[in-house]
């Protein structure tokens, strides 16, 4: 079967590999659509997580945002018939065919007949948008700043816009991608390439200075999607949060760091801020995030920005790699 292997930094090739043979209670699913993921890309950037990729004879197949039909069943699993239109996660969604295993072949999550597999792709980023947003528990009248418009921050938007009538401004270094933030219901955008984020929220007299702990602060909740890239210099993103968020305000940290950073603790203890880390996602609210979409509550199709075929593997994940033009990259294998 067609696959796009991984072998080391850059170097992702379309291969010809053999198609998974299924144990008991497994089932195969023919890949409607495969997005790739920001691990992933930290994956063939510089070989972080590489755990998330299905190991194989010549390398890994990454890719675990991925919808597709039922072809194969071994035995017999409640719930899945042949034919079945479905997403789930699993190892390997970078290929033809993916084996889903016998745990999470009983937690196939079906897919409405009205949407496309491209976007029912888009699921497992709107999970882990949703539980950053389920963290950040935005309320009617708060403000909520997302830093990074990539597709977990836009999911984010989506997220607190499809559930409450917060305020959200969207930071980002990208014209283009703050453009879909407006054009998905974004109350502001800034891009932090012109002016400075604190300059332009205490213009905005969003946040200020707080004369009994030194600290400056104003907004309810922040999220953290950029976090620190390898090559990435100056005040680092978690900085900005603390620094903009209220007393007692809320801080997700949604994005991974490639690097370690340096950090004033006291500014947490003094604004007594809450410090959310967010990973993935619990079952129910990937359950919830494919209702989300099949309802049309949240449309994700304004999300994908490019797809390819797995013989373009390379160039898939070469355009994934340039945030200027890229918010999600789909395989349509
Ligand atoms: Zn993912």
């Amino acid at each position: 079967m067609k696959a796009a292997v991984f072998h080391g930094p850059r170097d992702v090739r379309f291969e010809e590999i053999d198609k998974p043979v299924l144990a008991a209670g497994e089932v195969l699913l023919k890949v409607g659509a495969c997005g790739i993921c920001g691990s992933d890309l930290h994956t063939y950037r510089h070989g972080m997580f590489l755990q998330l990729g299905s190991p194989i004879d010549s390398g890994r197949v990454l890719g675990h945002e991925f919808s597709g039909e039922v072809v194969e069943i071994n035995g017999d699993v409640p719930g899945v018939s042949i034919g079945d239109r479905v997403t789930t996660v699993g190892m390997g969604g970078n290929a033809e065919y993916i084996r889903i295993s016998a745990e999470m072949a009983t937690t196939l999550v079906p897919i409405n007949d009205d949407i496309s597999y491209v976007e029912a792709a888009t699921t497992e980023p709107l999970a882990t948008s949703l539980h950053a947003a389920n963290l950040g528990a935005a309320a009617d009248g708060e403000t909520h700043v997302i830093i990074g418009a990539g597709i977990i921050g836009l999911g984010i938007l989506q997220c607190i816009k499809a559930h409450s009538t917060a305020k959200v401004i969207v930071v980002d270094l990208s014209d283009k991608r703050l453009a879909k933030a407006e054009e998905l219901g974004a109350d502001q955008v800034i891009n932090v390439r012109d002016s400075a984020l604190t300059e332009v929220l205490s213009g905005d007299h969003l946040i200020s200075e707080n004369l009994l702990s030194g600290t400056t602060g104003g907004v309810d909740v922040v999220y953290d999607c950029a976090g620190m890239g390898k090559n990435a210099s100056g005040p680092s993103v978690l900085e900005q949060a603390l620094s903009i968020v209220r007393q007692n305000g809320k801080v997700v940290i949604v994005a991974v760091f490639e690097q370690d950073i340096t950090l004033d603790y006291n500014i947490i203890v003094r604004k007594g801020v809450q410090v959310h880390g967010s990973w993935a996602w619990e079952m129910d609210e990937f359950i919830e995030s494919a209702r989300l979409i099949a309802s049309g509550k949240i449309d994700r199709k304004p999300l994908v920005s490019h797809t390819f075929p797995l013989e373009q593997a390379s160039e898939a994940y070469e355009t994934q790699l340039v945030a200027e033009e890229a918010i999600k990259v789909v395989f349509t294998p």
